[in-house]
């Protein structure tokens, strides 16, 4: 029978039974489950339902897409299928702490050829990796990196532990460099949160509050994300769209293969973000420097106390900025001579306190002798701390330097 609109009625349509074979049902059955577990094989790690919902449109495959076309080759880098060695991971991590790309590379490399492995860069005297590292700064990460490389060769056997909570326990070794060697040398799902991620992370969900206050939420929500698999590859590729993409001052959005899912993309700035939190002002600590020179082109210099600021480092006879005096011997030595004060004071800016110092310059003839614990050296403002050799730039551009 047909409706006034010409549809059949239910009751006539003919059901016709469909015979299917038992093989083929169980073909079918496999075909499923195959494609069950091909969808959970690249399943992020964590499921999408449990994912947490700030991230949950992260697009982690166009991200790594955009990683393969886009990487910067950097010399510590390796590129999927090949992973970095740990030492190469290891070094640069350390150097890269605090300091920008730019300045590290050429530090890495000469590290690299002069101390090529674990082993080499373990057996070295604190004394050379110092005088290598000067410049660089934050010296107190060359000292814990010598021990963490004896510690390595120590207790594991010359062989870096793959997972983050055993690389943590090495001297030096804080959450973020464990996390990016175990993920970058040895593919382990570790958190990474760097500045360039942390600032990626806070961007796409658009998180209004400063890092400090969401650290966690950011962990979590980077665990959330991570690929099944190329998870060496995974932190390095968000590192680089900070670094390129999303940047601290700009973010093209328009270039980013993270757009479709980011919610700081809707904002009028999204580069406003992460809010920055409110800084208080830098203590100023006020001090002395004393440049000592003698008609050779040497001047006096001492070794600084292994431990402390500048710690082992080379350095001129100083004051105030950390928190010592001047030597008394060395004051008394230097009773009758007189003191030429540079007019331009040297600022100088460490983690915690701006040092604003006094420098003075004395000459010297070849009948004063050194006091004990001082000694003349050559002019080599290369190997000397950032502090000393602006300290000394200074003096040289002076007039009353080169009178
Ligand atoms: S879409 Fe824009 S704001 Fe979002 S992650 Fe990419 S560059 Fe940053």
């Amino acid at each position: 029978m047909m409706t006034g609109r010409g549809y059949h009625t239910a009751e006539h349509i003919m059901i016709r039974p469909v015979r299917t074979s038992p093989l083929t049902l169980q073909i079918k059955f496999c075909a499923m489950l195959f494609r069950r577990a091909v969808v959970w094989y690249h399943r992020p790690m964590t499921d999408h339902k449990h994912k947490m919902s700030d991230f949950a449109g992260f697009d982690t495959d166009a991200l790594l897409s955009w990683y393969d076309q886009h990487a910067r080759h950097l010399p510590w880098r390796a590129f999927s299928p090949e992973r970095a060695p740990a030492y190469h991971v290891f070094l640069s991590e350390l150097m890269l702490q605090q300091t920008v790309v730019a300045t590290v590379i050429p530090y890495f490399q000469a590290f690299l050829r002069r101390w090529p492995d674990i082993q080499a860069l373990a057996a070295a005297d604190e004394d050379e990796i110092l005088k290598a590292w000067a410049g660089l700064g934050y010296y107190a990460r060359a000292r814990n990196m010598l021990k963490a490389a004896r510690a390595v060769c120590e207790e594991y056997n010359g062989r870096f532990p793959e997972r983050a909570d055993q690389l943590i326990k090495l001297p030096g070794i804080g959450p973020y460099t464990a996390g990016a060697i175990a993920a970058i040398a040895f593919d382990q799902p570790a958190v990474v949160l760097d500045g360039n991620i942390e600032r990626v992370l806070i961007r796409f969900a658009a998180i209004d509050r400063p890092k400090k206050q969401v650290k966690d939420r950011l962990a979590q929500g980077y665990s959330s994300v991570l690929p099944r698999m190329r998870l060496s590859d995974f932190p390095q590729a968000v590192m680089d769209l900070g670094a390129t993409v999303c940047t601290p001052k700009q973010a093209r959005c328009d270039l980013c293969p993270l757009a479709k899912g980011c919610a700081g993309r809707h904002l009028p700035e999204p580069a406003v973000l992460p809010v920055k939190p409110v800084k208080s002002a830098k203590p100023v600590r006020q001090g002395k420097v004393l440049l000592i020179t003698n008609q050779d082109q040497q001047v006096v210099m001492m070794q600084r106390p292994p431990s402390g600021l500048l710690g082992g480092m080379l350095g001129f006879p100083s004051s105030g900025w950390d928190k010592t005096a001047i030597d008394q011997t060395l004051a008394a030595a230097l009773a009758d001579k007189p003191l030429l004060d540079l007019p331009d004071q040297l600022k100088h800016t460490f983690t915690h306190f701006t040092a604003e110092l006094q420098i003075s310059l004395v000459q010297i003839d070849e009948n004063w002798s050194v006091p004990a614990g001082y000694f003349w050296a050559e002019i080599c403002p290369d190997d000397w701390p950032s502090l000393f050799k602006k300290a000394w730039q200074l003096a040289a551009a002076s007039k009353g330097f080169s009178d």
